[in-house]
């Protein structure tokens, strides 16, 4: 499998490392359900939202689509918004 990092251009999986669903990045707030935001995971069959690390790369949190049954992908961009 192969993804494309926005810098650095299509490169192989095993520069990656998964980090979960994109709802992560949507922290609630003080007195909100911390417990399931930390623990519970979505785990569907078909298009998820995910957040990825270039680890042995550029080193960017990125944040794309991905089939969990096909394992498509669409282009990843920077989980942060473009700086
Ligand atoms: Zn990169």
């Amino acid at each position: 499998m192969r993804l494309t990092c926005p810098l650095c251009g299509a490169r192989d999986r095993r520069e990656f490392t998964w980090i979960g669903a994109a709802s992560l990045l949507g922290r609630p707030a003080p007195g909100g359900d911390f417990v399931g935001w930390a623990h519970l995971r979505e785990n569907p069959a078909g298009p998820l939202d995910e957040l990825w690390l270039h680890n042995a790369g550029c080193g960017a949190l990125l944040r794309g689509a991905r089939d969990t049954v096909t394992h498509a992908t669409a282009p990843l961009t920077l989980a942060g918004g473009a700086r």
